[in-house]
């Protein structure tokens, strides 16, 4: 039988209490039926704000936003803390996770015609556009507010999908196959990746749409375009004080990662040919390399310390090496389906969300 996303191992018997300050954060978003599940029973009903419970089994969250949550209340959730982390020099990342068709998508980055919309923030916008909005009004109030005006800020990002076990940039997909570098003490970075400087909001929106428009996506029964790699934007923030004595003093440098993780999709993984079973095969060996990495993560006391996680197992787990135990405030979305028909991929994305909750990260200061 194959799981819709990886099952988390069950050996993990004692874990440390949770340092809510320093461990990851999960929001699970409940997307509404679509018009082909109205007939179907509703599974997952929301206890209270941060709690739910499917078939008489209980989860807790950080936070639980319903079916009828909207994109600005993803946003509140999720973008707001994430844009103050980073103007404050913390190292942030989001990641959505959960099965093919769960809401994935359309929670991160909206529908593309909502997204095209760059500069103002309509109601279908999805998180990713939001925050930069957010982020680039606040950067233009900090210069414009008197005690602010000696402070530059740069703007850089990245754009990069892990497709069968293989890093292309989707900036320019001539370069593909491209290799992960560094080390956990300086940090990871992905060698010829393009890097293109931010300065307004309409920078972003055309990095993201030329990004989004190279991903991988395939046709499977569940969602006609579903995402068949992990993508990953990055924006590198940094910040110094012009009249500073020193620049040392005053630098601040802060890392944005934005993951949209692949689902699995078991209709695909049945029905669809080799080209896809080959696909769907590496999507679930990395999220169940990122299973085993977060269940491991969740038993250390100490983040940082412990050498034996598999983090180059895969890819994704290398890339993610400094954000997950690392010094990064890290928030799991985890999109879930309401229906009956999706249970065992609901259950297995749930687990994963109370698991990840445990792992703590160092959550340092990035001053340079
Ligand atoms: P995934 O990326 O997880 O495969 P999508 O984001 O593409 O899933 O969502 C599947 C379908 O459900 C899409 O048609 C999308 O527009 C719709 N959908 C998902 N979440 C919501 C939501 N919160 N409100 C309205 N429609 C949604």
């Amino acid at each position: 039988k194959t799981s819709s996303s990886p099952e988390i191992p069950a050996h993990v018997s004692h874990s440390p209490p949770r340092d809510a300050a320093n461990s990851v954060k999960v929001v699970v978003r409940v997307r509404p039926v679509n018009r082909r599940e109205r007939e179907g029973v509703r599974i997952v009903h929301k206890d209270s704000s941060a709690s739910l419970s499917v078939e008489g089994q209980t989860f807790h969250f950080d936070s639980v936003l319903g079916p009828d949550s909207s994109q600005e209340d993803v946003f509140m959730s999720v973008g707001v803390p994430l844009v103050e982390s980073s103007l404050a020099g913390f190292n942030a990342t989001v990641l959505s996770y959960g099965q093919t068709g769960s809401g994935k998508t359309y929670t991160m980055w909206g529908p593309p015609s909502a997204m095209l919309d760059g500069r103002s923030i309509n109601s279908y916008q999805g998180l990713v556009p939001r925050i930069f909005q957010t982020l680039f009004s606040e950067i233009q109030k900090k210069q414009e507010s008197s005690e602010q005006k000696q402070v530059n800020y740069q703007c850089r990002c990245s754009f990069l999908e892990i497709y069968n076990e293989q890093i292309n940039d989707l900036l320019d997909p001539t370069q593909r196959n491209l290799q992960i570098q560094g080390d956990p003490r300086a940090g990871f970075h992905v060698e010829n990746l393009t890097d293109e400087y931010v300065t307004t909001i309409e920078d972003v929106t055309h990095i993201l749409v030329k990004g989004l428009s190279n991903r991988k996506v395939g046709a499977t029964s569940v969602n006609s375009k579903s995402s068949r790699s992990h993508i990953v934007f990055t924006c590198i923030l940094e910040s110094w004080c012009k009249g500073s004595s020193s620049i040392f003093s005053s630098s601040k440098s802060s890392r944005i990662s934005l993951v949209d993780l692949a689902g699995i999709d078991m209709d695909t993984v049945d029905g669809v040919g080799k080209h896809c079973l080959k696909e769907a095969k590496h999507i679930k060996q990395s999220l169940s390399k990122l299973g085993k990495v977060v269940t491991l993560l969740a038993t250390v006391s100490q983040p940082g310390k412990d050498q034996n996680i598999p983090y180059k197992d895969s890819c994704l787990t290398h890339l993610l090496q400094d954000t997950l135990g690392g010094n990064a405030k890290v928030t799991f979305i985890c999109a879930i389906s309401p229906n009956d028909r999706h249970k065992a991929g609901t259950l297995s994305t749930l687990r994963f969300g109370e698991r990840a909750r445990l792992v703590q990260n160092k959550a340092l200061i990035n001053e340079i």
